[in-house]
C-alpha cells in the first residue's frame, strides 16, 4: 500500500510511539488536578509538553498554550468569543466558523492561484470584522497565505487576527512570533502526534477574551474545561519537540521538495492535459500538498480505482451524506462545478520513499488513461 493522503491524517512519528509506550510502561494515571506525587508527575508531563509546544512554534513565554481535542474544537474556541463580527477568507476549514452556524459577516476573495486577495482582506478588517481570520496554509491546494501581512493590517485596524497553521505546522517552520498573530491553532495528527491532539496558542492579552465553549471544571487555564488527555497530549509533546528541532524541520523539507519533484517528473513524462491548482503563478505551496485536475475525469472514481491498487489519496471534494460537493476552496477559486468535481489531492508524508511516489504516479497516470479511454 502506498499512502499519499497525508493532510488528512499521518501516521505517528517514531518518537511519538517510543514516548506512548513509555507513558504506558511508567503507569502513569494520575489526574493532573490531585494535589498528590501521582497527579503531580502527570501534571508535569503535561507542562512538558507544553514546552514543547511554545519551542516548536516560538511562542513567547508569557503566550497562553491550551490544549484541545485538536484544530476543530481550537478554532471554535477561538471564534466563538465573545466578538460582535467576524470575518475569515473564503477558503477556510469549515471549523473557522461560529458553532451557531451563523455564516460570517464577510468572506474575503481569493484568487485564481488560491492565495486571499489582500485589497479584499484589508476592507473586510475595517468594515466587518473585530476577529478576522486567515489560515496559513491551505490544506487543499497547499497554497501559503499572507499572514504575516494579513496579522499587521487586522492590527492597524484595531482588530484581532486568527490564524489555523494546521495544513503547516510540521510542513514549514511556524513562527507564532513572526506571524504576530493573535490566536493560532494547530492539530496534532496532522504531524506525526495522535489523533485527539491538538490545540491553540494566544498572546497574554488576547487569552483574556476567550471563553470555554462548554461548561466544567478549570483545566487549561478555564479555557478547555475536562480532565486533559494525558497520554493524547504526551504523544503531541514529543512531536513537538521532533519539530522543534530546526535540522529536523529543515529535513522535512527537503524530503517534500525531492518527493514533490519526482512525483511531477513521472507524472509529466507519462500524461498530457492534466492541471495543477497549485503553484499556479509561482505562488509559494507546502510541498507536501498538491492539488491535481484531470479534465473529464470524475475524482472520486479515480480515488476509488488507485484504493483497489493499494494507493490512497483523496478527492478535493467534501462527502456530505453520500452527496459529493464540489469543493468549497476550489470554487472560491473561480472554479467550475466540473472542473472542482474532477480534481484529487496527493499529500505526502515523512515516510513516504522516491520509490513510492515515482510508483504512485505512474499509476495514477495508467488510471487515468483508463478512464478516458485511450492507450
Ligand atoms: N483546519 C484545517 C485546515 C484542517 O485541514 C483540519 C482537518 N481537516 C482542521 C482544521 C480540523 O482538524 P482536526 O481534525 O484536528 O479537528
Amino acid at each position: 500500500m502506498i499512502y499519499l493522503d497525508n493532510a488528512a491524517t499521518t501516521p505517528m512519528l517514531p518518537c511519538v510511539k517510543e514516548a506512548l509506550k513509555n507513558y504506558i510502561d511508567d503507569d502513569v494515571f494520575g489526574n493532573p488536578s490531585s494535589q498528590h506525587a501521582v497527579g503531580e508527575r502527570a501534571a508535569m508531563l503535561i507542562e512538558q509538553a507544553r514546552e514543547n509546544v511554545r519551542k516548536m512554534f516560538n511562542a513567547r513565554e508569557d503566550d497562553v498554550i491550551i490544549f484541545t481535542s485538536g484544530a476543530t474544537e481550537a478554532n471554535n474556541i477561538v471564534v466563538n468569543g465573545i466578538y460582535a463580527a467576524f470575518s475569515r477568507s473564503s477558503i477556510e476549514h469549515s471549523s473557522v466558523n461560529p458553532a451557531d452556524c451563523d455564516p460570517p459577516d464577510y468572506e474575503i476573495a481569493v484568487g485564481k492561484n488560491g492565495v486571499v486577495r489582500i485589497d479584499d482582506f484589508a476592507f473586510a478588517a475595517e468594515k466587518y470584522a473585530d476577529l478576522i481570520s486567515l489560515m496559513l496554509a491551505n490544506n487543499e491546494t497547499g497554497a501559503i497565505q499572507p499572514v504575516q501581512n494579513a496579522a499587521a493590517i487586522a492590527h492597524g485596524c484595531g482588530i484581532l487576527f486568527h490564524t489555523d497553521a494546521t495544513a503547516a505546522a510540521g510542513h514549514i517552520p511556524v513562527d507564532f512570533q513572526l506571524l504576530d498573530a493573535d490566536f493560532l491553532t494547530f492539530s496534532g495528527h496532522k504531524f506525526g502526534a495522535p489523533m485527539g491532539t491538538g490545540g491553540l496558542i494566544a498572546k497574554a492579552d488576547a487569552a483574556e477574551k476567550l471563553s470555554p465553549i462548554f461548561a466544567g471544571g478549570n483545566q487549561e487555564s478555564g479555557i478547555r474545561p475536562g480532565t486533559e488527555n494525558v497520554m493524547g497530549i504526551v504523544g503531541l509533546g514529543a512531536a513537538a519537540e521532533y519539530y522543534a528541532d530546526k535540522t529536523n524541520i529543515s529535513h522535512c523539507v527537503a524530503h517534500y521538495i525531492q518527493l514533490n519533484s519526482n512525483f511531477f517528473n513521472v507524472l509529466y513524462d507519462c500524461l498530457d492535459n492534466w492541471h495543477l491548482n497549485c503553484y499556479t503563478d509561482g505562488v509559494d505551496c507546502v510541498r507536501n500538498i498538491m492539488s491535481i485536475r484531470f479534465p473529464g475525469v470524475l475524482g472520486n472514481t479515480l480515488v476509488g480505482l488507485l484504493s483497489a491498487d493499494g494507493i490512497c489519496i483523496s478527492t478535493g471534494s467534501a462527502c456530505h451524506s453520500g452527496e459529493v460537493k464540489p469543493s468549497h476552496v476550489l470554487r472560491a477559486m473561480g472554479q467550475s462545478d466540473e472542473e472542482a468535481l474532477s480534481t484529487v489531492r496527493v499529500s505526502f508524508g515523512l515516510e513516504n520513499t522516491i520509490g513510492e511516489v515515482r510508483e504512485a504516479a505512474k499509476k495514477i497516470a495508467e488510471t487515468v488513461r483508463i478512464l478516458w479511454g485511450v492507450k
